[in-house]
């Protein structure tokens, strides 16, 4: 009988929440845990592909906090001197014309008829305040911006980027994500583009390596041997406390700490699962995003080459966004090139063909005059496409259905029962941004040692 390795802290998953788990307890020097990863390597959403010397992050990863510890980790320790403070340059794009974001705080140069249907329906909307919660996501929008911001842009970029219905979607993630206009902030930016505000206004961003360069810099403060990577766990036994990997080998742990996503934990878990749970647990919804990753020889055009990010509520193009990593950071793209990435999303409710994802990236970007037809072939054809491909994100985005709140309180309730705590964005199955994980990793790890 050969024995069971054993530890007192076992991590699911090497993301920037697993791998923050791991910092604090070497910080408080509980040094007996193991963190296990499916993946050949470490960093989960947070990596970065480079392929002939063009590096794409794992779709847009810019980092913003207003948190004191998540600040400082990330700017004074991790990746201090490789970090640039950037302001945002971002975009909407709709009935032919570039407004600065936010869309409802910048309707400067869209047509008249379109800015007066949007500053009637804000009027409208706010005169007509309730008191009662709004039952779903599409009436927040309604009662919050009015009609016509709803349906130039809020409405028909949220379908496109959640790839889910906002009536069927609940409005509790957005806190200060959604900046919300007073009519007067309305009324100047209808004039000239000044309103620029929301978290994000200011943002980091590595100087070197992507966003990758966050993961890397935390895995290198931890020893070699607490990590394993290509060590997919395959199920968990709550009561033994021991998960088993798809090798067939286990490992014992007093206190299991998990990124996971969240159903499969629960399908991990196996029989020993109350059928009420499994069920809950099968009812969890999320959405894919495909990134599209272009390598350009030459420059990006005009206006093209001040921007970081544009939203695109309308459905002349396959993607809802559109990114340019070599504006973020001139090491993303090797000398004299540039680069764009495009998100896509799907759901079980809005399915994409996956093999028409290239070539109708690239005739969008035809469409919005990016590139010409000509341009958009690649070099050996005489165009300027050096590199070209798709990384997929699944799960992407977590949705929040109706009962999300419900189902999930319900079934962390039944882990934590089982000392199991799932974290991290889809371990607590959230919308939560980097910081948030990685704070959330810790808090995850003081618990279990506390
Ligand atoms: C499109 C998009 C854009 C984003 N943009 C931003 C942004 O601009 N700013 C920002 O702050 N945040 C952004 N985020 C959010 C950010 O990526 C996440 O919050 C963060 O990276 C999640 O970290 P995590 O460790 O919780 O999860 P993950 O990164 O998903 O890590 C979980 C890990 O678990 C591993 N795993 C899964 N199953 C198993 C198994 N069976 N066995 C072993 N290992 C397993 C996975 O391989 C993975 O490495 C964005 C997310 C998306 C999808």
């Amino acid at each position: 009988m050969t024995d069971t390795p054993h530890y007192r802290v076992v991590i699911l998953g090497a993301g920037l929440c697993g791998l923050s788990a791991a910092s604090y307890l070497e910080e408080i020097g509980r040094t007996d845990y193991l963190i296990l990863e499916r993946g050949a390597r470490a960093g989960g959403l947070a990596r970065t592909t480079v392929v002939d010397g063009f590096a794409f992050d794992h779709a847009i990863h810019i980092l913003y906090s207003h948190h004191p510890y998540a600040t400082d980790l990330i700017c004074n320790t991790l990746l201090n001197g490789n970090l640039q403070s950037q302001t945002r340059r971002s975009f909407c794009y709709s009935a032919g014309v570039h407004t600065p974001y936010p869309y409802q705080l910048n309707n400067c140069g869209l047509p008249f008829g379109v800015v007066l249907e949007n500053l009637r329906g804000l009027i409208a909307a706010r005169m007509s305040r309730r008191r009662e919660p709004p039952p779903n996501f599409e009436s927040w929008i309604l009662r919050t911006f009015g009609r016509g911001i709803a349906a130039h842009f809020m409405i028909p970029y949220n379908r496109r980027q959640w790839a889910w219905d906002p009536q069927e979607m609940s409005c509790e993630w957005i806190t200060d994500r959604v900046p919300q206009p007073r009519v007067r902030d309305f009324l100047r930016g209808a004039f000239s583009p000044q309103n620029s505000c929301g978290p994000n206004r200011v943002f980091w961003y590595p100087l070197e390596g992507g966003i990758e360069a966050l993961p890397r810099a935390m895995i290198a403060r931890l020893p070699p041997d607490r990590l394993r990577l290509n060590a997919t766990v395959a199920d968990v036994d709550g009561r033994r406390q021991a998960v088993g990997l798809a090798d067939g080998s286990r490992i014992g742990y007093d206190h299991l700490i998990t990124t996971v996503p969240l159903p499969s934990l629960i399908r991990m878990l196996g029989c020993e699962v109350p059928s009420g749970i499994r069920e809950l647990a099968a009812n969890l919804h999320h959405n894919t995003v495909h990134t599209i990753n272009i390598g350009l020889h030459g420059a990006l055009p005009d206006p093209w080459d001040r921007m970081h990010w544009v939203y695109l509520p309308e459905a002349g193009t396959v993607f809802h966004r559109v990114s340019f990593p070599s504006n973020f950071s001139g090491a993303m793209t090797p000398p004299g090139c540039s680069s764009i990435q495009v998100e896509v999303s799907e759901s079980a409710r809005r399915p994409c063909d996956r093999s028409a994802l290239l070539r109708l990236s690239l005739d969008g970007l035809v469409k919005l005059d990016i590139l010409s037809e000509q341009e958009s072939r690649p070099v050996a054809e005489g165009g300027r496409v050096r590199v070209a491909g798709v990384v997929t994100l699944d799960p992407a985005y977590i949705i929040y259905d109706l009962q999300h709140r419900r189902t999930t309180r319900v079934l962390l309730d039944y882990l934590a029962g089982m000392r199991i705590q799932s974290s991290g964005r889809f371990g607590a199955w959230e919308y939560l941004n980097m910081d948030q994980v990685i704070l959330s990793g810790r808090a995850a790890a003081a618990a279990a040692c506390p």
